[in-house]
């Protein structure tokens, strides 16, 4: 073992009830948008999680019944042997790496809507679903009874799956979360009132759950350290029943009360941000415990073991970022680590039905249907231009490094990095710099790849460059002219000061009146907005959605950047479209009504869509490809402009198949197949 004798610590095995964790590495329990849906995927990517070095690996949220069903979200479930086999392909994945695998059972009481099982969903008493026009019905002492058994017989389902830690899941406003609710539960019997009755439920499943498999998995519960607010469960009364139920659980999970601050993303929550709440849980509890806060670290990691603040180092995005994180550590190859960058690009997709993905790690979702593997590539040979050192350009160049190419790799610029070294200058961004930082530092490390800064290629440098392929990564610009979602055509009455985010990121700083006119309604609109009223600007942000940012509330971001933009003073004008700016005024229409509204502003800025930078390629091979592009690639924004991620994926996918067969889609796919004779 190569390991650096201060880390030695988080290599140390530890035992949580009936079985031993093999290190202090814990990957929580997180969402993946695979669940039930994508058994395989699923299965193979918590493999390679377990691969990477992680001590524990844990499902997603694991409905227990019908009655508890999360559609659209793709949530895991285990309600019959079919799920058990699933599920047992997920354990099997990670024994195979010599980790432990948790299963976190899971019932959405009211916060479902069961619509795809249509059963009618439980709660402690009836109330509204999270959205749905549902609400639940109310649970008698039968309703729990039966939930009892249910979670029970769930719990021997995932102990003959092969769990080895099975959770009791009482937050996150699900089920049993309403029953510890001072507000919610309003019941007369057992399980209403006192603190003890309210958490009846909570303890009886703890038992229940150790009786039905404590003799050969540990049970595990997740719980919000700092309690559930206020009118819900207060954090004094979180704080005794820690005490309380101390060692009933052989290992406590712990969360904070705020979800959005818990999920927080790097523009508004800092790293290891939870300390002074789950500090002391161990004294009270007597049992290991392990808690999140975006480790990327190891030097925080270490900490939060040598300070005694935890047993175990939780972690969902860090594991996402680089599932191999505890391995560099193992290995002293710390500089390796890709560290997440906090921009919940993994969670949106998760929150829009979709299978995980990562900005950092574009092999994230890829392990089973596209056979990527995040730390291994194919063996190549060639020579390769690449014309753009942005995020796609720069991952490809990493990945064909790594394959043994020869690689150059031009930027105009005289810094690397495109559009991430310039959006990690405006406010909250500063993270996002890591997806620069985490290729440069690679590559810098790789003979074969050689970076030229100041290098601005026209198309017959490039013919001349003589390489065997040419990958063009020229990003893609903000747009002056207003087109965008809302307006097909350009814009025809802009006149005076007009700008872009590009503009601003060159460093403009408009003083006086500034509308922001946001069409894109994802963070780059606030986050101008803030850095003009920062400087002093008297700024108005006007969206065509209803919400500043609407689209971050898939990232977790959407009420903070309202909060933040409001806090700032920036005025914000909601479902309105800009139609005409002539240099003092702005003028809107009101999307429903067409009602105008005018605010005077000296300087217009424009957040609507961009425009790909693709003269190369079009010089190259034809607007309409006249010429065969299998040997010269269009990769990230200057072929479709959209979120980071998918200009690394981009970059990776071209750089990993380049030489061999691309696919156009990946080469497998999870899905139904009906078996059996046609029915006629
Ligand atoms: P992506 O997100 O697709 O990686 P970016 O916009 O972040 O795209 O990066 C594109 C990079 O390409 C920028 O750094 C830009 O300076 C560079 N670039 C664009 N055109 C040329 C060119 N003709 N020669 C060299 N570099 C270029
Ligand atoms: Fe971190 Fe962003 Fe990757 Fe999520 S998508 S793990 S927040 S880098």
């Amino acid at each position: 073992m190569t390991t650096e004798s201060r880390y030695a610590p988080l290599f140390e095995p530890l035992q949580i009830g009936p079985v031993i964790a093999p290190n202090r590495f814990y990957q929580v329990p997180h969402c993946t948008g695979m669940g039930h849906a994508l058994p395989q995927t699923l299965a193979t990517m918590r493999g390679v999680k377990a691969e990477g070095g992680w001590g524990v690996v844990c499902t997603e949220y694991c409905s227990i019944h019908p009655s508890s069903d999360d559609h659209p979200y793709p949530f895991a479930s285990n309600w019959d042997d079919g799920d058990t086999a699933n599920l047992a392909a997920i354990a099997d994945a990670v024994h195979a790496h010599g980790a432990l695998a948790g299963i976190e059972l899971w019932h959405g009481g009211s916060y479902v809507a069961n619509l795809a099982t249509r059963m009618p969903t439980l709660g402690v008493r009836s109330m509204p679903a999270r959205s749905d026009p549902f609400q639940s019905q109310r649970m008698d002492r039968a309703d729990i009874r039966r939930l009892k058994s249910w979670h029970r017989q769930a719990a021997l389902r995932a102990r003959d799956a092969g769990f080895d830690i099975i959770y009791v899941y009482p937050t996150h406003g699900y089920l049993v979360w309403e029953f510890l609710s001072r507000s919610l539960n309003d019941r007369t019997d057992e399980y209403g009132g006192s603190l003890a009755n309210r958490a009846r439920l909570f303890r009886e499943l703890l038992e229940d759950t150790k009786d039905a498999v404590g003799d050969r998995c540990a049970v595990a519960t997740r719980f919000s350290a700092d309690g559930h607010g206020e009118t819900h469960l207060s954090a004094d009364e979180a704080r005794d029943l820690l005490a309380l139920f101390g060692s009933l659980p052989d290992l406590w999970d712990l969360v904070i009360e705020d979800y959005e601050e818990e999920m927080g993303s790097s523009r508004f929550v800092d790293a290891a941000a939870f300390e002074s709440r789950v500090r002391g849980a161990r004294a009270l509890t007597g049992r290991p415990v392990v808690s999140i806060g975006r480790f990327t670290s190891p030097d925080t990691m270490l900490g939060q073991l040598t300070r005694g603040v935890l047993d175990l180092v939780g972690a969902a995005r860090p594991s996402i970022a680089d599932p191999f994180l505890p391995e560099k550590i193992r290995a002293g190859r710390v500089e390796d680590i890709r560290e997440c960058i906090g921009c919940n690009i993994c969670y949106a997709h998760d929150t829009r039905g979709s299978a995980l993905r990562c900005t950092q790690n574009p092999t994230m979702g890829e392990e089973w249907r596209s056979g990527w593997h995040p730390e291994r590539v194919p063996a190549g040979r060639g020579s390769v231009l690449i014309v753009g050192a942005g995020p796609a350009g720069l991952e490809a160049a990493h990945v064909l490094g790594k394959r043994g190419f020869t690689v150059a790799l031009a930027d105009r610029s005289d810094a690397p990095g495109g559009r991430v070294a310039r959006e990690s200058r405006l406010p909250g961004l500063a993270e996002w710099a890591r997806v620069r930082d985490y290729r440069t530092g690679q590559i810098a490390r790789m003979p074969n790849v050689d970076l030229y800064l100041g290098n601005l290629l026209t198309a017959a440098d490039v013919s001349g460059f003589g390489a065997d392929y040419v990958l063009l990564a020229t990003g893609a610009r903000w747009r002056r002219n207003g087109i965008g979602r809302w307006h097909a055509a350009a814009i025809g009455t802009l006149t005076g000061d007009v700008l872009t985010p590009d503009d601003i990121m060159d460093g403009a700083r408009p003083q006086g009146r500034v509308v922001v006119f946001d069409d894109d309604n994802y963070y780059m609109g606030p986050v101008v907005a803030l850095a003009l009223a920062r400087d002093g600007a008297q700024v108005c942000y006007a969206t065509t959605e209803s919400k500043a940012g609407e689209w971050s509330a898939h990232t977790a971001e959407q009420a903070r950047t309202q909060r933040q933009l409001l806090d700032a003073g920036v005025e914000i004008v909601v479902a309105h479209a800009l139609h005409a700016f002539d240099g003092s005024s702005a003028g809107f229409a009101c999307i429903y009504t067409g009602r105008e509204l005018w605010r005077a502003a000296a300087h217009l800025v424009l957040v609507t869509s961009r425009e790909p930078e693709d003269a190369l390629h079009d010089e190259l091979l034809g607007r309409n490809g006249e010429t065969d592009g299998s040997r010269i690639i269009r990769i990230g924004d200057c072929r479709q402009p959209a979120i980071i991620a998918a200009a690394v994926y981009s970059g990776h996918k071209a750089a990993r198949e380049l030489g061999g067969e691309l696919h156009a889609v990946p080469a497998a796919r999870e899905r139904v197949v009906i078996a059996g004779p046609r029915r006629t």
